[in-house]
């Protein structure tokens, strides 16, 4: 399998020369040349692989379609070693649970730092190490978070061989919680910095040390955000191992509704759908932060300025442009490199928006590709969180009621709906204790994590400052 570009270079890498990079030279985003079809009797085959080896054996399945350059045997212990019960907390990985009738929540996020993002950065932790130790290289990750990408960033990286991670958060602004997930770790190769001013400011630092080109060679300067093809390759398979457990023959179809912010998670279901996984619908579920949703409702992609992007109760998805959004835009566009290029350079840049709803082809998200979209607001969360957990006994966290919330809206009949549980409650327990007057339920192993001794660096936004605290550290 090789791999192009969404804005049309001419390279064709395969899967290993993509892992370690973030954006194609053009800019543009990697996705596979094409998408490989699974048979009726494929499936058929990995519901069994599925339900009498596990979920990292339909892992490997599925990932050797797309990865030609790491030995079978090897590609199958890497996907072995990543999802175990120790990590993910049952036998199932990802098991459904029902919520009410024709409702159901994918369980996704038991792993480390208890948010989705663990499936597939667990496996890119595996993966970094086998192929840095392969080349004898090492990676010096730098990061912005404003929580749940640089816990499961940290937590999938420490104690690997070759790789350091620098992360960065606005000091003081993450939650308790997510604060002490980080802070705790004491591994010689995770570094903590909090930058006094708030979450763009960070990323504008990562972009100025990336952008000094010598630097960023000399220091082997990496990145582990969601338009990695690898962490959007590993969260393609949840969504078989959901649809095999919602199922019991390929003939009926499932939905999926997706709490959405930079368009990864549920891309990663698009490209499912593009294999031929029987799915009805695509929902997009967004929060305040409107995006998504307002481009499948009116065909216009118009993205905010951060003045303009709401802090909400589903912190997770506050995003104003979403970065893996291009990917399905090609794919939309019948893969129309040089439209994609237009579209998301100098449209974007020069209007901050484009817009494709005169496009007979915008008309195919719905019909072609099977998308749907809504919008859920903070009091819709408290609503949904309240009447889940009266009406079924549950408590779901804020992300995922935009979820539950949206789905409801979306519900086909006859069509199993499957909600992606996106987080765990105990990590926004303000939202809920706003919401149901109680604390939610908090995974022994998590017992006292604020009391114990925090690690991290406090410093200016100052890119400088944040480089020479590097080079020290690299030495
Ligand atoms: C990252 C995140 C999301 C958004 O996922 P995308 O892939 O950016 O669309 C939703 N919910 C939670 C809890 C997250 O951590």
């Amino acid at each position: 399998m090789k791999y192009l570009s969404t804005r049309g270079h001419a390279d064709r890498p395969h899967f290993c020369d993509i892992l370690l990079e973030g954006l194609a030279p053009d800019g543009g985003l990697y996705l596979p040349e094409h998408y490989p079809q699974v048979s009726d009797a494929t499936l058929t085959a990995w519901r069994k692989v599925y339900h009498d080896q596990g979920y990292a054996a339909l892992a490997f399945e599925i990932l050797s379609l797309y990865i030609d350059d790491i030995p079978a045997a090897d590609l199958r212990a890497l996907c072995a070693k990543t999802y175990t019960a120790e990590v993910f907390g049952t036998g199932e990985i990802v098991p459904l649970r029902h919520v009410e009738d024709g409702l159901w929540l994918e369980a996704l996020s038991n792993g480390p730092t208890l948010a989705f993002k663990d499936m597939a950065m667990q496996l890119l932790g595996n993966l970094f190490e086998y192929e840095l130790g392969r080349r004898g290289e090492s990676l010096n990750i730098l990061g912005a978070t404003s929580g749940d990408t640089g816990s499961a960033a940290e937590y999938a990286m420490r104690g690997k061989k070759g790789v350091r991670v620098f992360m960065t958060s606005p000091h003081g602004r993450m939650s308790p919680f997510q604060q002490a997930q980080m802070f705790s770790l004491m591994d010689d190769n995770i570094f903590n910095i909090a930058i006094e001013g708030v979450f763009d400011d960070c990323q504008d630092i990562v972009k100025a040390v990336s952008n000094d080109l010598a630097f960023k060679r000399q220091y082997k300067i990496g990145t582990v955000n969601s338009i990695n093809w690898a962490r959007l390759l590993a969260q393609v398979v949840y969504y078989f191992a959901g649809y095999i457990q919602a199922t019991e023959t390929n003939a009926q179809k499932v939905s999926f509704t997706v709490p959405s912010g930079n368009f990864g998670n549920v891309c990663a279901g698009h490209v499912a759908r593009m294999m031929g996984l029987p799915i009805a619908q695509l929902v997009v579920a967004t929060n305040e932060n409107d995006v998504l949703d307002e481009f499948f409702r009116t065909g216009i992609y118009r993205v905010r300025g951060s003045a303009d992007t709401h802090e909400t109760s589903s912190p997770s998805m506050d995003i104003s442009k979403a970065s893996n959004f291009e990917r399905f835009v090609f794919d939309l566009l019948g893969r129309d490199s040089a439209r994609t290029a237009d579209l998301f350079g100098p449209q974007l840049a020069q209007a901050g928006r484009f817009d494709l709803s005169a496009e007979p082809l915008f008309v195919q998200a719905a019909s072609h590709y099977g998308f749907a979209s809504g919008k859920s607001t903070h009091s819709d969360r408290l609503a949904t969180i309240k009447d889940v957990f009266q009406r079924h006994g549950m408590v779901i966290d804020t992300h995922t009621a935009d979820g539950v919330k949206v789905a409801r809206e979306h519900q086909q009949p006859g069509v199993p709906m499957v909600v992606l549980e996106t987080a765990l409650p105990i990590k926004f327990a303000e939202t809920i204790v706003e919401a149901l007057g109680q604390q939610p339920d908090r995974p022994p192993k998590f017992n006292g994590i604020e009391d114990l001794p925090k690690r991290v660096v406090v410093m200016p936004a100052d890119a400088a400052q944040v480089k020479a605290f590097m080079v020290e550290k690299c030495d």
